[in-house]
């Protein structure tokens, strides 16, 4: 990548601004719904985190050099340049104050979809060189190392020897023509390998075909959370060679929100071609193992809870159903949040701002509304299907004093598996 500059990032900005991004601006009616549904707004009442505001920079480009009002305001000097210390000002808005968790884009009345706008407008931001250190770092080890986190592969097989020696289960690495590869969050490997251990069993019992790729194990994608579309396409590059490499019929997405929308949703634009398999979600798969009998369970977990929807994997994916019926096969007692499926309030750590160090005390704030949600319910334990809302989950609760025990759906089904002895 070039060296960033403010003339990088202008024309990054101007770069995104297409037809869609036209349209929004210029249908955008200010009825301020989409703050609303913000929690950086709800939960701080800061008028500097409404969506629209976070939208300020691209805007005002749009506006001077792409409509004939704003070209004249620009000559007779009735509006302001977008400058360095601008795009510096609204680092910590575009960064820290959005998780790109898409809600806003829920409630607008003219269908702009503002997370998708923020999203671009972070290209501008990363090639002017106004990006958080954290998130820089991140996408210099995911591009360096294979892991935003730095993980390396001998990391996961540690992880894979112990399993194998716990369970006496084959963790496949690998596997040429297996069906499945399966990727990992770097999260998942350093903080929740239980994951790992669950899907061994889960495959076992269902005799799936699947492996891990040594070349490229990692799901998530930092480029797309600093928004460096080249970052972006590199690691998804990766990921599609390795399974070309293994011939797997199918890429599971792991359970981690941005991985799904990174490599199911963006990956063929960024790369500009078709992949040669299919990219599921684990909960898709496990959901059709169930469906077709092979997800074989025993016993109902009695303890009231409730399950967290990841926004990636329910606003932009769409996967509503598949959590509520694998849940509903292993417990008895599970409640709803008030807000849930497509309109459930994220975590506060999504869209990179789990690896952004400076946003903490804003995120844990703005878990207020998490920990309300969860106070109206008084469960006894929750569940969700990312590694990073786990995390963000665990931190919150942590944080204002709440103990809930916070655990992962893949792992909870393969707790209540059917031996192969029974
Ligand atoms: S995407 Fe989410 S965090 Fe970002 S502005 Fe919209 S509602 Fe707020
Ligand atoms: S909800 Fe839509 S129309 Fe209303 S202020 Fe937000 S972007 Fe504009």
């Amino acid at each position: 990548m070039s060296k960033a500059s403010l003339e990088r990032g202008l024309n990054a900005l101007r770069e995104e601004i297409d037809a869609p991004v036209a349209a929004f601006f210029s249908s955008c009616v200010n009825c301020g719904l989409c703050a609303e549904a913000c929690l950086f707004y709800t939960e701080t009442g800061d008028p500097r985190y409404t969506p629209i505001n976070k939208l300020e920079p691209l805007r005002r480009i749009w506006e001077q050099e792409f409509t004939l009002w704003g070209r004249v305001k620009k000559a007779l000097g009735l509006s302001q340049p977008v400058t360095d210390e601008l795009l510096q000002e609204w680092e910590p808005l575009v960064y820290d104050a959005c998780s790109l968790c898409g809600r806003c884009s829920m409630v607008c009345p003219v269908g702009n979809d503002i997370a998708y706008m923020i999203r671009k407008e972070r290209e501008g931001f990363v090639a002017s060189g106004n990006a958080p250190e954290g998130m820089k770092g991140a996408s210099a080890r995911a591009i360096k190392v294979g892991s935003p986190m730095g993980v390396k592969f001998h990391a996961v097989q540690a992880q894979i020897r112990h399993i194998e020696a716990d369970t006496g289960l084959e963790v496949p690495v690998d596997v040429e023509g297996a069906d499945y590869l399966a990727l990992l969050s770097s999260m998942e490997i350093m903080n929740f390998p239980e994951y790992i251990e669950a899907l061994a069993r889960i495959f076992k019992q269902a005799g799936v075909s699947w492996t891990l790729c040594s070349e490229a194990f990692e799901a998530t994608n930092a480029g797309i959370q600093i928004g460096s579309s080249d970052i972006a396409a590199e690691l998804v590059e990766r990921v599609v060679k390795g399974a070309e490499k293994l011939k797997v019929k199918y890429v599971i997405s792991p359970e981690c929100g941005h991985a799904y929308t990174a490599i199911r949703w963006e990956g063929p634009n960024l790369i500009g071609r078709r992949y040669p398999f299919k990219v599921v979600h684990i909960l898709e798969l496990l959901d059709e193992l169930r469906v077709t009998g092979r997800l074989k369970t025993q016993g109902l977990d009695e303890a009231r809870l409730t399950f967290h929807d990841p926004c990636q994997i329910v606003r932009k994916g769409g996967v509503l159903e598949p959590p509520r019926n694998l849940l509903k096969q292993v417990a008895s007692n599970f409640v709803e949040m008030s807000d849930h499926r497509e309109m459930n309030w994220c975590c506060g750590g999504g869209g990179g701002v789990s690896a952004n160090e400076r946003a903490d005390e804003l995120r844990l704030k703005v878990f207020a509304r998490k920990k309300s949600q969860l106070d109206e319910l008084n469960v006894d334990k929750l569940v969700t299907a990312c590694a990073n809302c786990r995390l963000m989950l665990e931190d919150g609760l942590e944080e204002y004093r709440v103990e809930l025990p916070v655990v992962g759906l893949t792992e909870m089904l393969a707790e209540h598996l059917v031996e192969d002895n029974e």
